[in-house]
């Protein structure tokens, strides 16, 4: 347990994409999108002072409003944004929808005392499978592997503990799944 962690205290200042003005290179704007999407389904960019995406060119990096480069008006805008949950929080937010158990009882409970995420990737599940240490689990394997097979799209996490991790793989559309793998003994 982290002494005075919580996930309010854990909450993080929110993130966004940075973007060059095509007739003013030199100036960095934070990228958001809007509810409007193009004909292909992709999302519509625009900054959050108001260009529009043909005013821009989206660069791969996070806007930093600290940067000497930044536009005033989306500095001021993203540093007023709402802080956002911190991984833990959004975990526990998914895991509240597992079937309820001990694990999950005992996940919740690791979650709000800020244990560490040892990974949370998402992809098609025969891609991730691999990060779900699958050979070490001890408890809740046979549901959790089950999910592991295909192409559709699944997380896998790990939370670390000091007597081994959880694992949980939640798919999209039906509810997390969690199974526990014991530290092994014989490695250390
Ligand atoms: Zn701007």
């Amino acid at each position: 347990m982290v002494e005075g962690w919580s996930f309010a205290s854990a909450r993080q200042p929110a993130r966004f994409g940075c973007a060059e003005q095509r007739d003013a290179p030199e100036i960095e704007h934070a990228v958001t999108y809007t509810g409007d999407v193009f004909f292909c389904g992709l999302p519509r960019p625009v900054t959050l002072c108001g260009l529009a995406g043909e005013e821009f060119v989206a660069v791969i990096c996070n806007f930093e409003p600290d940067s000497e480069h930044a536009c005033p008006r989306c500095r001021v805008e993203v540093l007023a944004a709402p802080t956002v949950p911190c991984g833990q929080e959004r975990l526990h937010d998914r895991v509240l929808q597992a079937a309820p158990s001990a694990l999950r009882t005992q996940l919740l409970q690791a979650l709000r005392a800020g244990a560490e995420l040892g990974i949370w990737i998402n992809g098609p599940a025969e891609r991730v499978a691999i990060y779900a240490h699958v050979d070490r689990i001890a408890e809740g394997r046979d549901a959790l592997v089950s999910l592991l097979t295909g192409r559709d799209r699944v997380g896998v996490a790990r939370v670390l503990q000091p007597t081994g991790e959880f694992v949980v793989v939640l798919p999209q559309s039906t509810r997390p799944v969690i199974a526990w793998a014991p530290a092994d003994v014989s490695a250390s």
